[in-house]
């Protein structure tokens, strides 16, 4: 077999890897004379090279043509948003009618539970994964007391199994046991803290055969995973553009609504961007819904924040999702393989070995408790290799299949040898 741990394998897997140019579309943060090995794209993508250009055309526009932008030219600030929903669609996808690039993630769950989350007295419960990322949690919470429910029982929060992870099983013994009550049903893409990609197809067919509206946080999953959101059914789903879509730091959101909704009554927080855009300057009293995703804008958008978003969707549309998700299980499947082979009796594998059940990111529990944890964790930094800490005791690391490299990869699994055998 040939050896997996050598510059050499780690050079041809590259040399063989046919998004390998897509790595110089970006700046890679430096670590001294050389590139860090950069593994934090699950939290902060990186900079697109051509973010710069699309940012300094808004400029310019500003600058040279004004209030006039709003109606001049193919990147008009009055359709700006409808230039990034084709391309969006595609990612996630949806139809372009169903996706909306606006606001931040956790305005976006708030706004769209305004009409997806319609408690009664019979039905006043949310169903939610327990060690949720702690803004969906507050939200969620918050939106139960605002109906005047209680969390104490109103937010049922889904306690994963001993190894941390949840399984379609004990989602389904919950939606089972639960269903009755279930107003909502509100599940991650991609689980934050382990890894755990989930089958939305099937939760949705489960909260729908209970009776409960199902959203989904898609925060760690959009950009990592291939996703059918149309087909699977989901009501609505929200996401942000910061994460592995690479669109700069608390860049604009994403949000997501079903097509057969397109035209709902459901009540919303309405905002003169959502309105019918035929009549929007005519500026009536009367709240028009454009029909779509689009219908729930509030205000016009900030056409800055979206301006980096345009420069990565170019890079997602020229790769595409099928190609980006082959080499990301080739490229976690390297992490996997080599972490153990080599790195046994240091890091246990959090996130599930089966790649349906994974996206890019593998979560590393470090043997021997918190405090060797943040031993190693800190050791890595200090040698230009970047994960993310969660605590208690978990090293996050995601290799970005547009960005990062076998290489990238090697240099990790040599930093932890390296800090073990010091
Ligand atoms: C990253 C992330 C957030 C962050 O919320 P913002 O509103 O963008 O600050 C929220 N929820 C989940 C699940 C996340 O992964």
């Amino acid at each position: 077999m040939t050896d997996l741990f050598t510059d050499d394998y780690a050079a041809s897997a590259d040399a063989a890897d046919p998004l390998q140019r897509f790595r110089a579309q970006f700046h890679m943060p430096r670590f001294g004379d050389v590139e860090q090995a950069y593994f934090v794209g699950n939290s902060l993508g990186l900079q697109p090279r051509g973010a710069r250009a699309q940012v300094e055309d808004v400029l310019d526009k500003w600058a040279m043509e004004a209030v006039e932008g709003h109606f001049r030219g193919n990147s008009q600030w009055m359709t700006y948003h409808s230039l990034l929903s084709t391309q969006l669609a595609e990612v996630v996808g949806a139809l372009p009618d169903e996706v909306i690039a606006m606001n931040s993630l956790t305005a976006n769950l708030h706004f769209l539970m305004v009409g997806f989350y319609r408690p009664s007295a019979e039905r006043p419960a949310i169903l939610m994964e327990a060690g949720a990322f702690p803004s969906d949690r507050y939200a969620l919470e918050s939106q139960v007391r605002f109906h005047g429910f209680d969390p104490a029982t109103d937010l049922i929060e889904v306690q994963p199994g001993a190894d941390g992870l949840f399984g379609m099983d004990a989602i389904a013994a919950a939606i089972d046991q639960h269903g009755h009550r279930l107003a909502l049903v509100l599940w991650p893409g991609v689980q934050y803290r382990t890894g755990e990609a989930f089958d939305l197809a099937e939760i949705t067919r489960l909260g729908h055969a209970a009776g409960a509206v199902v959203g989904f946080d898609l925060a760690h999953a959009v950009g990592n995973l291939p996703l059918q959101l149309h087909d699977s059914n989901a009501d609505f789903a929200v996401w942000c553009h910061y994460k592995y879509l690479n669109s700069g730091p608390g860049a604009v959101a994403g949000a997501f609504v079903h097509a057969r909704h397109a035209t709902t009554d459901r009540p919303r927080f309405a905002g003169w961007w959502g309105h019918d855009q035929a009549t929007r300057f005519q500026m009536g009293p009367d709240f028009q819904p454009t029909p779509g995703a689009d219908g729930w804008q509030l205000s016009n958008p900030p056409i800055l924040g979206l301006a980096p978003l345009r420069a990565s969707l170019d890079l997602f549309t020229e790769a595409g999702m099928p190609a980006l998700r082959a080499k990301s299980e080739i490229l976690t499947g390297y992490l996997e393989t080599l972490i153990r082979s080599q790195l046994d009796d240091v890091l246990d594998i959090v996130t599930p070995a089966d790649r349906a059940r994974r996206g890019a990111q593998l979560s590393l529990r470090v043997r021997g408790g918190r405090e060797q944890g943040r031993a190693l964790f800190e050791d890595l930094a200090a040698n230009g290799v970047l994960g993310d800490w969660r605590e208690p005791d978990v090293i996050r690391i995601s290799p970005a299949p547009l960005y990062n490299s076998h290489a990238d990869v090697l240099r990790f699994v040599r930093a932890v040898a390296r800090w073990r055998d010091a």
